[in-house]
């Protein structure tokens, strides 16, 4: 088969590396059709193994590695870089994308796009930092930099200056918080409160709102996985959007009080929500005991082998539950002509659908 596009996915086993690798190979993707390299750290996990993604396993933080792996690949044209090592370090972080580009710019000669993927930390600073400084809301993608360290920074000069140096054109992808199915990503908030909710049916226990009562009660913006790679695919082939920054909502905004709702109905558990007078509890000190508890989860439903530690990142849910007016401005897209959106509610319940289907969760 002849390609006329050929995409390197770095993180295609991560929360959008997974949806990308899946749009990719429909016959009526934009750009299409496309020939996929997927690159992640881990062996290729066995619900990939359908897939039609050439897959290749490589640390990326390994320039020798990286080098001989990714150096070969002398088809790529478009480079969707949708991962990062799963701390905030921010040389690190650099060193994993310089690599990826060191060894594609240079052999592949059709090479044309780079999507870079971020995030809203661009706007509210990295949640590792002790004094964050922050804009006000809603964030629209020219404001200043924030003046603390941000890998994001890092990330995003490297991209400036490299396709510079070649006259290739870029996009800087800002996702606010993604629902996705992926079980092997870092941060997957859907699958993070699937387990949670499945081991409180486990346990009969009602569904609890540990987060803070401002959490509970305020606007909140989500990026369906999905949308996130449309977001980019469109990026990587349409003339209006080179070199630009972009954020990426779903374009509707949710409250979890909502979603706890859904979450207690999906599971059939008693709702009880957020308790009056409460404040926050850490869901990863609530569930720092429960690896046994989810191994007899898994085998009681015959589930695909996981560990609580890989599906759930309970320290995410930690930060998502304390935090309030975290909103992007989605006006950039439009106006340059993206109209994908989504409905939160219906995203957050067809990820719990896909995960059912893959047999992850209960
Ligand atoms: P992810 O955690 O879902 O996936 C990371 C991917 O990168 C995986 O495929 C993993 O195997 C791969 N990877 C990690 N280290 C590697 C290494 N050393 N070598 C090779 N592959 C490696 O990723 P994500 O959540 O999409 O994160 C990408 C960016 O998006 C980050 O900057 C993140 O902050 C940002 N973001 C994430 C969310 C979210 O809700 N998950 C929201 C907004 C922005």
């Amino acid at each position: 088969q002849s390609f006329k596009s050929v995409a390197l996915i770095v993180g295609v086993t991560g929360i959008v590396g997974s949806s990308l690798s899946e749009i990719l190979q429909y016959t009526d993707t934009p750009g299409g059709p496309w020939k996929v390299y997927g690159v992640a750290r881990r062996p290729r996990p066995t619900w990939l193994a359908k897939s039609h993604v050439e897959y290749v396993q490589c640390d990326v933080t390994n320039t020798e590695e990286t080098i001989s792996k990714i150096s070969p690949l002398t088809d790529i044209t478009h480079i969707f870089y949708v991962s990062w090592m799963g701390n905030e370090n921010c040389s690190m972080n650099a060193v994993m994308f310089q690599n990826i580009l060191n060894s594609v710019i240079p052999n592949a000669p059709n090479l044309q796009h780079i999507c870079l993927q971020t995030g809203s930390k661009h706007y509210i600073g990295l949640f590792e930092t002790d004094t964050p400084e922050s804009h006000d809301t809603p964030y629209s993608e020219d404001l200043a930099r924030l003046k603390q360290p941000n890998f994001y920074h890092n990330l995003e000069d490297i991209l400036f200056e490299e396709t510079a140096k070649k006259g290739l054109t870029w996009s800087v992808h800002r996702p606010a918080l993604i629902f996705g199915f992926s079980p092997c990503s870092l941060m997957n908030i859907v699958s993070t409160l699937s387990v949670y909710a499945a081991i409180c049916k486990h346990e009969n226990k009602p569904l609890v709102y540990p987060g803070s009562k401002a959490s509970w009660n305020c606007f909140v913006d989500a990026a369906d996985a999905e949308l996130a790679a449309e977001h980019q695919i469109w990026a990587a082939v349409d003339p209006n959007a080179k070199n630009q920054a972009f954020n990426c909502t779903n374009g509707d905004l949710f409250k979890w009080k909502h979603i706890w709702k859904v979450l207690a109905n999906q599971f059939d558990l008693e709702m009880v929500g957020y308790i009056e007078g409460n404040e926050q509890v850490s869901m990863e000190e609530l569930m720092k005991d429960k690896d046994s508890v989810w191994d007899e989860i898994v085998k009681k439903n015959n589930l695909m082998p996981t560990k609580l530690k890989e599906i759930a990142a309970f320290w995410f849910a930690d930060i998502a539950f304390c935090l309030e007016n975290v909103l992007s401005s989605t006006h950039k897209n439009r106006l340059h002509g993206f109209m994908g959106f989504r409905n939160t509610y219906t995203s957050f319940v067809s990820c719990i659908d896909k995960m059912r289907a893959y047999r992850f969760i209960p």
